[in-house]
């Protein structure tokens, strides 16, 4: 079987947590400093605050901007749960909008028809790894004085005019959960050029404290451990290798496979988290991979607006098409060339 995904821990991890361990130092300290100074630098922002999971990175960016009962936020109607979930954290409403049917990101021109008095946000996805129009988004946001928060889980050192995503909204929030870019087992990261955003941000990841037993606002325990930021630091040192691999994947599929192929934005860098097609019978088509021993994804079969906790109502004609036509296939960077070879086979079987 050719699996969908594939962590790679090499010897650099392994030696990284040994000394974290041997040190005795395995709560947050200096190693996760270390990791927010880091990918900082990489993003090209001025401040990281790391935690422990992207949902964590998102619940926080939320709180950090002050999102509460009675706000809304503006996002895709067509990604993973807790970039909505984190909203409802906030006792705040996600306010879903369609996508585009060719780069599954929000249809940026659907966005002002949402916005209420009580928009406060806009949460746009790189779905799969690719930048959504962050331009027009930008546009809307400074004329009607909105945050944008990037969910940039999916895409680690993807770019949008020259700048890597992450560096444009107010606040850009990562994963390092095990099957993104980049990994730690479980993680996350918010990137930001606002210095008291970022100030907020680490308060609120460990319980609102502003010195030591102080707790002035409401916080958790949101703080990546020492262990996993090691993890952290030795795979960010290969994100770009293993995003080049993604990508000559891709190109690899793009030249060769018959099916529904992705569209990539001209002028944008997509790191191909995930290489999603589409197919009419996608039944039909995903037995014919698992027979073959070719792994696939469905992301996602449920628009979020149809998930039974949003059930917001409303029509999301594309993301609906979509849910019941995608399919990511095996892209990752520990693919063999006789793997990939086989996927395009595996596929172009398929009538
Ligand atoms: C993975 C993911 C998250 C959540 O990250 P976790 O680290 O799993 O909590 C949020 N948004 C998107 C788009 C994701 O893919």
């Amino acid at each position: 079987m050719i699996p969908i995904s594939k962590t790679i821990m090499g010897k650099e991890e392994l030696k990284a947590v040994k000394e974290v361990l041997e040190s005795g130092m395995l709560a947050q300290g200096d190693v996760v400093k270390e990791l927010e100074d880091k990918f900082a630098a990489y993003i090209g922002v001025e401040y990281a605050i790391a935690t422990n999971s992207g949902t964590a990175a998102l619940h926080t960016a939320l709180a950090a901007i002050g999102i509460k009962n009675g706000d809304e936020v503006i996002t895709t109607s067509f990604s993973f749960f807790a970039t909505a979930s984190c909203v409802l954290m906030q006792n705040a409403k996600p306010v879903f909008v369609d996508i585009d049917p060719r780069t599954y990101n929000i249809n940026q021109s659907e966005i002002e028809d949402k916005i209420s008095e009580r928009t406060k946000a806009i949460i746009p996805v790189h779905l799969y790894g690719q930048p959504c129009k962050m331009k027009e988004i930008m546009d809307i946001a400074e004329e009607h004085n909105l945050n944008v928060i990037e969910d940039a889980a999916q895409a680690h050192g993807a770019e949008y005019d020259g700048k890597k995503v992450g560096s444009i909204g107010d606040m850009g929030v990562f994963s390092f959960y095990a099957t993104k870019n980049i990994i730690t087992g479980e993680g996350g990261v918010i990137t930001t050029n606002d210095e008291k955003i970022a100030e907020r941000a680490r308060i609120i990841r460990n319980h609102g404290q502003m010195e030591r037993y102080i707790h002035e606002c409401l916080g958790y325990n949101y703080r990546m451990t020492n262990i996993a930021a090691a993890i952290g630091l030795a795979q960010l040192k290969k994100l770009d290798k293993l995003n080049e691999r993604r990508i000559s994947n891709a190109r690899y599929y793009d030249k060769r496979l018959n099916a529904d192929k992705p569209y990539v934005v001209p002028g944008v860098k997509h790191v191909f988290h995930q290489y999603t097609i589409r197919a009419k019978e996608r039944d039909k088509f995903s037995e014919l991979l698992e027979k073959n021993g070719v792994g696939y994804g469905i992301y996602y079969p449920v628009p979020l607006p149809s998930q039974p906790l949003f059930n917001s109502g409303g029509f999301f004609r594309v993301a609906e098409v979509a849910s019941k036509e995608v399919v990511s296939i095996p892209v990752h960077p520990s693919l063999s060339k006789e793997e990939v070879k086989e996927v395009v086979e595996v596929v172009n079987s398929y009538e």
